[in-house]
């Protein structure tokens, strides 16, 4: 449930009703948004009648919360949440790009592609440094070695840096090292590396699992906020269906979806949603037009070359080009596309 503040509320009565929350056994969250001051109280609901909450000085009303995802639903904060980004925001009126290799590979392959995506447009780089692979022969990463590079990259370029994480050894190192945290699809149902991630304050962005439904991800949301951190990105990144032809199937259907249910921003990932660059153009204007964020996007200087997801990579040609189709979609649909500065 939610206890509603009034908007006179004062701090000393925010921190009373927080206090007594807590008191009985709740987790309180205090979520500050333009329109209302609410504290989302997690626990047992018997508990709150005989709390006192209802009367205390500064509370307007207590609203149950129907959906089994509390801190992340609408119901909980009405407008959408803006998360802070180095040098850029995703969820308010822009659009911001993420871009870079499958994996960090070498020193020249990183910063020559953050050196080109920055120009293109992008905001942030990305670039896996522990990779989840199906086989257990192919390249795992370059692991700290890796991060270093990305630190570097970003220092170099300006852009902001994201990496996936795998356990709670690399989230730990990788902290240290870059702007955001990925969780991939692998482990969006690893509810110990969420709750980690939890605690830590950077910007998250959570992917969706392989077969997971819109409410088993919004859960896995709800593990991250629960701790404590509320800078959840949502990245749509295609399921798994019967069909072949595709690598995975990517479901627009979610960005409205999740839009509707959620507070959280939501962006998508048309490389690993597809398998096939020719097919990354296409679905990145679709994904614009039904009101993603943002956009994930694989980008390497030679894709023939990649040591992981070379068929699904742009060349820094294709990216830019792409940017460049990008600004009137999203003027299109009363969006910005966050480019230069
Ligand atoms: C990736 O972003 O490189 C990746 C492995 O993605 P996903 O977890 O969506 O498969
Ligand atoms: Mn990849």
């Amino acid at each position: 449930m939610v206890v509603v503040m009034d908007l006179r509320a004062t701090e000393k009565q925010i921190k009373d009703v927080k206090k007594r929350l807590e008191e009985y056994g709740f987790k309180a969250h205090l979520i500050k948004g333009v329109e209302r001051i609410v504290i989302g109280a997690i626990g047992d609901h018997k508990q709150i009648s005989s709390s006192g909450i209802e009367i205390m000085p500064g509370v307007e009303k207590i609203v149950p919360i129907m959906k089994p995802f509390k801190l992340v639903s609408r119901e909980t904060k009405a407008e959408d949440t803006i998360i802070k980004v180095k040098g850029f925001t995703v969820g308010g009126g822009e659009i911001s790009v993420i871009a870079g290799p499958c994996a960090v590979e070498s020193r020249e392959q990183l910063l020559e592609t953050a050196r080109l995506v920055r120009a293109a447009g992008a905001k942030a780089i990305r670039g896996g440094t522990y990779k989840p692979r199906t086989s257990p022969y192919s390249f795992q990463g370059m692991e700290e070695q890796g991060l270093e590079l990305l630190a570097e990259a970003g220092s170099e370029s300006g852009l902001a840096t994201i990496t996936e994480v795998i356990d709670e050894s690399s989230l730990t190192l990788a902290a240290e090292y870059v702007d955001m945290i990925q969780i991939g699809a692998r482990n969006m149902q690893n509810f110990h590396l969420l709750r980690a991630v939890g605690r830590i304050n950077k910007p998250v962005v959570l992917k969706r699992g392989l077969s997971a439904t819109m409410e088993e991800w919004l859960m896995a949301a709800e593990y991250i906020m629960s701790e404590g951190n509320y800078n959840v990105i949502l990245c749509e990144r295609g399921i798994r269906t019967f069909e072949t032809y595709t690598r995975n199937t990517l479901d627009l259907s979610a960005v409205p979806v999740i839009k509707q249910l959620s507070h959280l921003p939501v962006i998508v990932d048309p490389s690993h949603a597809t398998g096939e660059w020719r097919l990354v153009a296409p679905l990145s204007k679709g994904a614009i037009a039904v009101g993603a964020d943002g956009l994930l996007i694989e980008v390497h200087p030679d894709p023939c070359k990649a040591l992981c997801d070379g068929p699904q990579s742009l060349t820094p040609g294709n990216f830019q080009q792409l940017m460049e189709e990008l600004l009137p979609i999203a003027k299109c649909v009363g969006r910005k596309l966050a480019v230069g500065g």
